[in-house]
Order: C-alpha cells, then sequence, then structure tokens
C-alpha cells in the first residue's frame, strides 16, 4: 500500500473542508482499502469520517430518514422497518457477511465499485473505468459477471450493490455536503451509465459529503428483494429484484421495480411498472413486463444466460411480493 496522509474529521463540516482534489473519505473502509491494497485506488489523504454523528433511523410520517454513518446491520436488524418496508432490510441481509455489514455504512454502501476482474486487477491495461482511453478487457474476455443493461462501447461493468436497487425503486433522495453547503439530489441521479467515461461513476461534485437518505414514501409493507447468485451466502448478484407494490383488491395502483446484478447502475425498470399498473400481477402479465424490461438488453458472450435469469428473476419476484400480505 502507498503512503497517505490520514485525518480525523470531527464534523461533517470539517471533513469537507479537509477534503481536497486526491483525497477520500473513509468509513467503514469495506471498499476503500481493499482498492488501496489492489493499488487501484491512491489517495493521497484519507479523511476519517468514521466518528461523525451522522447515523440514526427516523420516521417523520410516511417518510424514512437514514443517516449516511448508520451501519448496514443496524438497519437490516430495524424490526419496525422490517414490517413497514421489508424490501429496505431484506436487501441489506441478503449482502455481503455479517462482519461486513457491521463495518460498512449506508453512505459507502451505494458507492461500493464493480466487481470487473479487470478493474481490480492492475496487470490488466485495457480498462476504461481504471485507465481512460485504454480500452475495456472485458467486452471479449470473461465476462459472465457483466451486465446487460445500461452497457456502452466503453464498459459492461455490473454495479455489485444490493441496497441501491431498493433506494432507486422508492425514489429515494440522497443528502449531500459540498463546499456549497448542503443540497439533496434524487437518488436515481446519483450513478451515471458508463457511457464514453466509464471513470466517472457518480454525479458528485467534487469534496461532495453523502450525509444521508431520505425515503419520502416507505410504507410498502408488500415489497421485497430476491437475489439469485451462484452460492446463498457473501456473494454477488447474477440477477435481482427489488420490488414494492401497492394493491387495491387485485388491482396493482402502484408498482416499484429496480434490477440489480443485470446493470451498469442500479436499475429502475419503469417500462416493466407501466406494464403493470393498474391491473393483476398475474404470471402472463410478470412474464409481458420482465419482457418490457429486458427488451434493451445486450450481452457480450458469457453474459448472454442473464437477459433470461434477468427476466425469470422479475417474475418470481413480483409472484412472491404480489402474494405478500399488505
Ligand atoms: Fe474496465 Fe468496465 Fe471494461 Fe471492466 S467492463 S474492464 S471496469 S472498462
Amino acid at each position: 500500500m502507498r503512503p497517505f496522509d490520514y485525518q480525523r474529521a470531527t464534523s461533517p463540516e470539517a471533513a469537507v473542508r479537509a477534503s481536497g482534489p486526491a483525497s477520500m473519505y473513509h468509513a467503514g473502509g469495506t471498499t476503500l482499502l481493499d482498492l488501496m491494497k489492489l493499488d487501484v485506488w491512491r489517495p493521497e489523504r484519507l479523511v476519517d469520517i468514521s466518528g461523525l454523528n451522522l447515523g440514526g433511523i427516523e420516521r417523520r410520517g410516511k417518510a424514512l430518514h437514514l443517516g449516511a454513518m448508520t451501519t448496514m446491520a443496524e438497519l437490516a436488524a430495524s424490526e419496525e422497518i422490517r414490517r413497514q418496508c421489508p424490501v429496505l432490510t431484506d436487501s441489506l441481509w441478503l449482502a455481503a457477511s455479517a462482519q461486513l455489514r457491521n463495518m460498512a455504512r449506508l453512505g459507502g454502501n451505494v458507492l461500493q465499485m464493480t466487481r470487473c476482474t479487470y478493474f481490480r486487477d492492475t496487470s490488466y491495461d485495457a480498462c476504461n473505468k481504471r485507465n481512460p482511453g485504454s480500452g475495456c478487457a472485458a467486452m471479449d474476455g470473461v465476462n459472465r459477471g457483466h451486465a446487460v443493461l445500461g452497457v456502452s462501447d466503453h464498459c459492461i461493468a455490473t454495479y455489485p450493490g444490493d441496497w441501491a436497487q431498493a433506494l432507486v425503486a422508492l425514489d429515494a433522495e440522497v443528502e449531500l455536503l459540498g463546499p456549497d453547503g448542503a443540497r439533496r439530489m434524487s437518488f436515481a441521479e446519483l450513478h451515471r451509465p458508463p457511457g464514453d467515461r466509464p471513470d466517472r461513476e457518480t454525479n458528485l461534485r467534487p469534496r461532495d459529503l453523502i450525509t444521508g437518505f431520505v425515503i419520502p414514501d416507505a410504507d410498502f409493507p408488500r415489497s421485497g428483494y430476491l437475489k439469485i447468485r451462484d452460492r446463498e451466502s457473501y456473494a454477488y448478484a447474477l440477477a435481482s429484484a427489488a420490488v414494492a407494490l401497492r394493491m387495491q383488491g387485485d388491482t396493482a395502483e402502484v408498482v416499484r421495480i429496480g434490477l440489480g446484478g443485470v446493470a451498469t447502475t442500479p436499475w429502475r425498470a419503469k417500462e416493466a411498472e407501466a406494464e403493470l399498473t393498474g391491473g393483476p400481477i398475474t404470471e402472463d402479465r410478470a412474464n409481458r413486463a420482465a419482457e418490457a424490461a429486458f427488451a434493451g438488453a445486450k450481452a457480450h458472450g458469457h453474459n448472454r444466460y442473464k437477459i433470461e435469469l434477468g427476466r425469470r428473476t422479475l417474475v418470481r419476484a413480483l409472484l412472491q411480493t404480489a402474494a405478500m400480505e399488505g
């Protein structure tokens, strides 16, 4: 690991002041320290924000406010949130390992980096995300885990998280503090599709600090997260679906869908939502919605199976969620 300067921040404002062009914020460290040890990230300064008073889970009417320093384990263990909006807790329980959930904070969780081997192994030169303009070794390489939605000719890396699919489905907002003060951004705008700049992962401005999340309507007892992976624990999604429904009798009045494991960003499946809104959730209609969700999918060889797997995952998640009490 390369030498770096270390500063412990005593307030969010002090953290932003201490940050700079070659610095990174350090909280749980579960992504940052891995990538520093692999020599992929080379910050000259770490600003330690782990001690900041930015934790907490708070209901304000229908809205849910979550501090960025809340750990994954704290939110996953909330029985109250599980009753009100299980997609928010299920997607965390199915992520990472117990040790990682105890360390990783919600703010860092949404910014975790792709598991693309060619990104994480610096012996490969061709990676537009790590070395802009160098090419993409995954296009003609081993790409079984790579994305089929939101891809570009420059990068097909999969967004690896789980909780973000729930946030994008629930129209969450992210609270930020930057050099110009505090502001909010729609969670759907946080991550950028790769386009011709895969190295630009997010729409955060330099020195922005994530301070929290707001879910304006977290009242979805009929919601859940289905994750399909190579093994049933401590593995990334091959395909996943976060689904939240509000039913009036057999009619789906509100349908929210986020897809994971198959896309370059936390993926909102609006076409599928439109197929289902205003009617019952039957197998036929769920299949049509899944077709719509993957109509624009593009495979690159080994990952072709993800189109069918993604469709089936969504159909199963929809039928399971519709069968819940709510
Ligand atoms: Fe790099 Fe993206 Fe290609 Fe992976 S898929 S090698 S992250 S450019």
